[in-house]
């Protein structure tokens, strides 16, 4: 057996602060990259372009990123469950290194490789945990349970020591001119475009992919707009958060590296609230990490709600009301604004995500699922986790303590967009009317008329009085 190690990436694009490659490159000087393109994901429908756009470019930008440093990243475009093991088994390789991930078909996924593997007599590692600071044992409730409130996970997360970024790799040593040959035998090929894989975006993307790039908008970030993250994350106008979702998503960019990013700042601060906003970002990545943590420990939650009440909801079936939604098409400015720009960026401002997700499932009545699966065929940091634990904050339905929390859009856009700065950007048709109108949403027909924007679809007094019996109803039945 020849002394190759296969490092397997899957959401940690990059060679810097990568656990799993730093072990494989401990064990063997000879460490070659593999990434597959998985068909068992590329062909679900929830796949969005922007999306898979990054990643290829994130994957271009690691296979430079190889050659510098003497090896290769190898691509397939297969049912990795066959194609990890036999390009292993191809290449007489001693064993294959992947860091580990939570969601439920990862799961069942590398429980197949491993069988594999273990019928070839390759070895494995897949214990290192690399997209989040602590693992779901590490964080656990004084009865050893997993945490189902943010609270108490946050208190427990940060009390914990967090590591520092491990090494970055200087050399390795890649496939010799034959076994690159053997590779492409065993199904190594090119790098597609997402195009080639008919995926077509021609829009800009939020943040440029690859390593370098997420380095330098994280150095930016936390050089300045850090300082004032409490203030400014909440104006969806203001570019005031760090857009890092998608190289977080894909690990363009290492937790580690990010994290001591923010205690350097911590370091620099001269002021309480700079030293408070720093916090507040911190405790974005935790939000991050325990919505995985909550994954790992709840896979039943990728399935639907978490909470009894809303596990048989009487929810609307209106496509009409569904596909104003999508379209931002709805009449409720701020709503409108915000779908546009996911529909048009690949990318929507936190306080939007909110108000969209409010708007949907308790303005229109209309599953959170349909909402949840709209936004992964639309964001370029679409994830799991994350996505599921928004819908489920914003639907009422999950883990979060506070049992109603219902958004008024008017209020919101009063609040958060007083100039409507952020609707008549989205929104051109708006852009002449007077601001009072716009961000109240109190546009009289005829000026709907006039600039082609529709009449409110619903009318949000009635349809939160709905959504509040029907929860009445069900926590009767459950009762
Ligand atoms: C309905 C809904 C759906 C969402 N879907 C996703 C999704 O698919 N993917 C995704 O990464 N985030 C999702 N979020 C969380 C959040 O909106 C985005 O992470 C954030 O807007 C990304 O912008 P940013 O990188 O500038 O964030 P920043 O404000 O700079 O935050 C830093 C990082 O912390 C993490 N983070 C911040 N807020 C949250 C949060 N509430 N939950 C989990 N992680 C968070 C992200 O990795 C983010 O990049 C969703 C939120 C809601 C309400």
């Amino acid at each position: 057996m020849s002394e190759l190690i296969l490092f397997w990436h899957r959401r940690d694009l990059r060679i810097s602060d990568n656990t799993g490659l730093a072990t494989a490159r401990s064990q063997s000087p000879k460490v070659v990259g593999v990434f597959c393109l998985d068909r068992n994901i590329l062909e679900r429908d929830d796949i969005a372009p922007v999306r898979v756009t990054y990643m290829i470019g994130c994957l271009q930008a690691l296979q430079e990123r190889y050659a510098q440093i003497g090896s290769q990243l190898l691509i397939l475009h297969a049912d990795p469950m066959q194609a990890i093991p036999a390009l292993a088994e191809a290449l007489n390789a001693k064993a294959v290194f992947w860091n580990w991930d939570v969601e439920p078909y990862s799961q069942i996924r590398d429980r197949n490789i491993i069988d594999a593997l273990k019928e070839k007599g390759i070895q494995f590692l897949n214990e290192n945990w690399d997209q989040i600071l602590h693992s779901p044992a590490e964080i656990r409730t004084g009865s050893n349970a997993p945490y189902t409130v943010y609270t108490p996970f946050w208190k427990n997360w940060i009390s914990k020591p967090k590591l520092p970024p491990v090494e970055t790799l200087q050399t390795l040593e890649g496939l010799t001119p034959g076994e690159q040959e053997i590779a492409q035998n065993a199904g190594a090929i090119p790098l597609p475009t997402a195009k080639d894989l008919g995926f077509i975006w021609d829009g800009d993307l939020i943040l440029p992919p690859g390593e370098a790039s997420a380095q330098a908008r994280l150095a930016e970030f936390t050089y300045k707009p850090i300082t004032q993250y409490q203030e400014q994350r909440n104006f969806p106008a203001t570019d005031g958060t760090s857009q890092l979702s998608a190289a977080l998503k894909f690990g363009a960019i290492g937790i580690r590296t990010v994290w001591q990013a923010t205690t350097e700042a911590q370091e620099n601060s001269r002021s309480e609230e700079t030293t408070n906003s720093i916090r507040t970002w911190q405790q974005e990545l935790a939000w991050r990490e325990f919505y995985q943590h909550a994954m790992y420990s709840f896979p039943e939650l990728a399935e639907g709600a978490y909470r009894d009440a809303f596990k048989n909801f009487p929810w609307e079936t209106n496509d009409t009301h569904f596909q104003a939604w999508c379209e931002g098409k709805t009449g409720y400015p701020i709503v409108d604004a915000a779908m546009r720009q996911l529909n048009e960026s690949g990318w929507m401002h936190n306080r939007c995500r909110m108000i969209v997700a409010s708007f949907l499932t308790k303005d229109l009545l209309i599953s959170p699922q349909l909402g949840e699966k709209y936004f992964m065929q639309k964001l370029i940091d679409g994830d799991l986790s994350a996505n599921n634990g928004g819908w489920q904050w914003s639907a009422s339905s999950g883990m979060d303590p506070k049992p109603l929390r219902i958004f008024n859009p008017a209020s919101q856009a009063q609040k958060f967009d007083p100039d409507g700065e952020y609707i008549r950007r989205w929104l051109p048709e708006l852009r002449s009317l007077d601001n009072e109108y716009l961000v109240t949403g109190k546009i009289t027909p005829l000026e709907r008329r006039a600039v082609g924007y529709p009449e409110p679809i619903v009318d949000h007094k009635q349809r939160q009085q709905q959504f509040k019996q029907r929860y009445q109803q069900q926590k009767e039945i459950i009762r």
